[in-house]
């Protein structure tokens, strides 16, 4: 076969491992591609059915009457199932395209402060029962190059994350600075916190320390690891800091050339 024949020629010539490692390179590269391509096709696909159903499910509950229990109870149950595919599917295409596309549009000079304070509303209200103190420490007039769309859905992950780890009454910081090594966005809270030994694979696709939590909270499972390919896509990183029972700290790095300078500045 094709590896035995290049192998034969390979040993003849004396230069074998690194060009066979170069074809296996090449293959696993084609590999890696062609399951990238089916996941991005596969959530495709997924979402026209899933649309239709929750068309038909919301029209069903709004027309069966209330004393229907059971029915309605059934409904609802399908209502909120369909939702978590919904957001399952939505976070898988955005992650097979962070990953499988070209990154474009990275040099937006965007305006963070009114972003993270948007977040911050959003978050209130999500956690309107759980009763968080959710601190806001950016200066109004933060500024990132950067693709709007997906600091949006990293930034979001990491707050949505502080609120859903957090039990009520709880602390989270929204902190933005910056200083010679770039611009920094850091979302800690005093919540559940992260086993250390858990932290190298948190950005894993689908990878939870706890897998008995994955119902109540909600999440995809994708979160971190859309993060993760954000901070790749804007050569900047995310760092984790965690100490269970006691809390954790997600740090976005954007690397200086990200900065946007201040007139003054330049004029200086
Ligand atoms: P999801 O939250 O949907 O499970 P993520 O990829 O966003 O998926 O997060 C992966 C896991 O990391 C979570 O299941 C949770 O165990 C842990 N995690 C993320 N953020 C926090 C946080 N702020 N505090 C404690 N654990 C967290």
């Amino acid at each position: 076969d094709d590896n035995r024949i290049l192998q034969f020629r390979v040993t003849e010539f004396g230069v074998g491992e690194q060009l066979l490692m170069a074809r296996d390179v090449t293959r696993l590269h084609h590999l890696e591609q062609m399951r990238k391509d089916f996941v991005a096709n596969v959530s495709h696909e997924l979402k026209t059915p899933l649309t239709v159903l929750k068309g038909y499910l919301e029209t069903l509950l709004d027309t069966i009457p209330e004393e229907q229990g059971r029915l309605r109870r059934a409904l609802v149950q399908m209502d909120s199932q369909s939702n978590r595919m919904e957001a399952l599917v939505s976070d898988l295409l955005l992650l097979a395209r962070l990953e499988g596309t070209e990154a474009n549009n990275l040099n937006q000079a965007v305006a963070v402060h009114g972003m993270l304070n948007r977040m911050r509303e959003n978050a209130l209200a999500l956690s309107a029962d759980k009763h968080h103190r959710i601190e806001l420490d950016v200066p109004e007039d933060a500024r990132l190059l950067a693709n709007p769309a997906e600091l949006e859905s990293a930034f979001g992950n990491l707050i949505t994350n502080a609120v859903k780890y957090t039990p009520a009454g709880g602390h989270i910081v929204i902190r933005w600075w910056q200083d010679d090594k770039g611009a920094h966005l850091s979302v800690s809270d005093n919540g559940i916190g992260i086993d250390p030994a858990h932290i190298p694979r948190l950005t894993e696709r689908f990878y939870r320390p706890d897998n008995s939590r994955v119902t109540q909270t909600g999440g995809t499972g994708l979160g971190l690891a859309i993060v993760k390919h954000v901070m790749i896509r804007h050569n900047g990183r995310l760092e984790i800091r965690s100490e269970l029972g006691k809390g954790s700290t997600f740090t976005c790095h954007f690397p200086p050339a990200r900065r946007v300078s201040h007139p003054a500045a330049i004029a200086g």
